[in-house]
């Protein structure tokens, strides 16, 4: 199903809508059986909303994000839960939205008064922005870039983990991009950085927004050239390299890193029975 990203909605039914209802980082879901879905209006009809915005059209259904307050309790048979707890029990196109609605919340949460002069914030009609009445500053939703990237050096792959990954599991190297970097350079930066070695022959590989909160992954597959491994201490728990034939636990199937290390891995065993036969 598709999604469609808009500011307003008229002519739509609120009754008809999707509802992406926000306790802090918590969704708002129906819970049956181990199974979960948003609410219905009747539920959200119910509730206090503090802010609500326009996301736009999942197939035929207006979509909508709303905040309600903390003291808020989740109407029987519900429950607020983190978006990550949803993966693999969402559909990825809901899911995303879901992402979506979060980052707008937070976004909105976040400037309701002017960064330069103070004064409160006020949401523009024409399009998703706040703007200040008194000294005309306008601040749009944040998106921070992340490079990721997979280190290949003949069969193996470079995986590192970091203090606060689940036990056993290793991923790609990752970082934010500095202001006046490009994603290349940061990269290299980053890998340089966190395990002492440096990369060429970078190649996009694909891109994910990450809600947490407000990420747009963006993965490379890289070439390695020189350098021994050393750990940043405090953000490399560990780091080494792994024959594909011999990966470690990774992280969620959802997750771009792990798309990323499958892909890279498929890669060189294609490689391989290319170079047999
Ligand atoms: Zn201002």
């Amino acid at each position: 199903m598709e999604f469609q990203p808009l500011h307003t909605l008229p002519g739509r039914r609120e009754e008809d809508g999707r509802w992406f209802v926000f306790r802090g980082a918590g969704l708002l879901v129906e819970a049956e059986n181990g199974s979960y879905r948003l609410p219905g209006h009747p539920v959200v009809s119910g509730l206090a909303p503090l802010r609500g915005h326009v996301l736009g059209l999942l197939g035929d259904s207006p979509c909508h994000a709303v905040e309600v307050g903390p003291e808020t309790q989740a109407p029987p048979g519900h429950e607020f839960l983190g978006l990550r707890s949803l993966f693999g029990r969402f559909d990825e196109t809901l899911l995303a939205v879901a992402g979506r609605a979060f980052q707008i919340i937070d976004w909105d949460r976040t400037h309701l008064f002017c960064g330069r002069c103070g004064t409160p914030t006020e949401l523009g009609r024409e399009e998703r922005a706040r703007s200040c009445p008194a000294c005309g500053l306008t601040v749009y939703p944040r998106i921070a870039p992340v490079v990721m990237g997979l280190v290949n050096r003949g069969r193996e792959l470079l995986l590192a983990r970091g203090p606060h990954f689940a036990p056993g599991v290793y991923s790609a190297l990752a970082g934010y991009c500095e202001p006046g970097e490009s994603l290349e350079s940061a990269l290299r930066r980053e890998i340089r950085e966190e395990v002492g070695i440096e990369v060429d022959d970078l190649r996009y590989f694909r891109s994910q927004p990450w809600p947490f909160p407000h990420s747009l992954m963006v993965a490379f597959i890289c070439r390695y050239r020189s350098g021994a491994l050393v750990p940043q201490p405090g953000e490399i728990e560990d780091a080494r390299w792994f024959s594909v034939d011999a990966l470690p636990p990774l992280p969620h199937p959802v997750s771009i890193a792990r798309q990323l290390i499958e892909a890279g891995a498929e890669s060189i065993r294609r490689r391989e029975s290319h170079e047999v036969h």
